[in-house]
């Protein structure tokens, strides 16, 4: 602890992110999509004039905003970039839910940044508790006196995605504050709460190309809400991050967005990996929570789940084992190529044998 640190740096609990192990391991700990981007994203890299890095970027970032809206059927002015989706949360948890005696309701078992956002712009936290299926009760999400609701969909590390009529209930009962469905993990068979942006005004739905487009690497992600939120997000990156996304990031996210069916084919490919691997997993005696994300929450019933984790780990095979109670007899696995899930469930097989 350093006497430097402000206060509140120094009760910060700070954002542990998966390994990024430094030999060749099976990686399935970070949720990284397993196939590389669109070959259109590789020629932008090949061709791209170093010229255009001496200038700074668009201030508007317009190109690559034009092109989301497009994607998502809104205007220009309802889409805001930022470097990631982790940066562009940010901006929103500061914009919208610093609020004096009103707390931001979240899930109880959510992304573990959200969190940290609290702590760090001392935000007041409501968790709400799963349900026995492990979803997101959205009836339970309170209806006035908080400083908001947010959540992603689908839930990360469960897994478990709402259908977009049940996020339209949710908005009827919700008028007052921001509500921020969080949509990292849109592309893997979950439907998107983007049309409801119109006639939802205080709805912000967020993404990012780190998953479904493959470039986790590049730092891109979004919003797209109305203009009144995005001018609100507009505000905050004016006074905390002056730069909008770099040029190469939005030729790259211009070619990603472009390249549909190379979309559709590495979506696809996940989705069926996917359903293959929770079956083998079950087939092991190993509970799995259905999934429309990259990846698969499950629970180990032969073996201690921190313990499979280490015992993968020494295979070569990197999953996610949180510490965090109630979720320690649970891994998070992410969907890699055929191959991978192949040797994972080989692995596993092996450890099934042993008492
Ligand atoms: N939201 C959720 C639910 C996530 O799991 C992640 C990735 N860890 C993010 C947002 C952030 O993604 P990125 O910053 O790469 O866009």
């Amino acid at each position: 602890m350093s006497t430097f640190w402000s206060p509140g740096v120094a009760a910060l609990t700070p954002y542990v992110p998966g390994e990024q192990p430094r030999q060749r391991m099976i990686k399935l700990n970070t949720n990284e999509n397993p196939y590389p981007p669109s070959r259109g994203v590789e020629s932008v890299l090949r061709h791209f004039s170093c010229e255009q890095l001496r200038r700074y970027p668009d201030p508007e970032s317009l190109a690559l905003r034009d092109m989301l809206a497009r994607t998502y059927n809104v205007t220009r002015e309802q889409v805001f970039v930022g470097n990631g989706s982790d940066e562009v949360l940010a901006f929103a948890f500061r914009a919208f839910f610093v609020r004096d005696g009103e707390a931001l309701a979240i899930p109880e078992y959510t992304y573990s940044f959200y969190p940290v956002y609290c702590q760090l712009y001392g935000i007041e936290l409501q968790k709400i508790a799963l349900n026995d299926r492990w979803e997101v009760p959205l009836e339970h999400f309170p209806e006035k006196g908080h400083a908001g609701i947010a959540f992603a969909n689908p839930n990360a590390p469960t897994g478990h995605a709402h259908s977009r009529q049940d996020i339209k209930a949710l908005l009827e009962r919700q008028r007052e504050r921001v509500v921020l469905v969080d949509e990292a993990y849109y592309g893997f068979g979950s439907e998107s709460a983007v049309p409801l942006v119109e006639d939802h005004p205080n709805l912000l739905v967020t993404g990012t190309f780190s998953k479904s487009r493959s470039l986790a690497g590049m730092r891109i992600g979004f919003a797209i809400g109305s203009r009144e939120l995005i001018e609100g997000l507009e505000r905050i990156k004016d006074s905390f991050n002056s730069y909008p996304i770099d040029p190469l990031a939005s030729a790259v996210g211009i070619a990603a967005l472009e390249d549909t069916q190379h979309y559709d084919e590495c979506c696809r490919a996940i989705m069926e990996t996917r359903e293959a691997t929770a079956q083998a997993l079950k087939d092991l005696d190993i509970d799995v929570l259905p999934s429309r994300a990259n990846f698969l929450f499950v629970r180990p019933t032969r073996h201690p789940a921190a313990d499979v984790a280490a015992q993968l780990r020494a295979a070569g095979i990197l999953v996610r084992h949180f510490g965090t109670p109630g979720l320690s007899d649970w891994l998070r696995i992410s969907i890699g190529t055929e191959a991978e899930m192949t040797a994972l469930t080989g692995a596993l097989a092996a450890m099934n044998q042993t008492p």
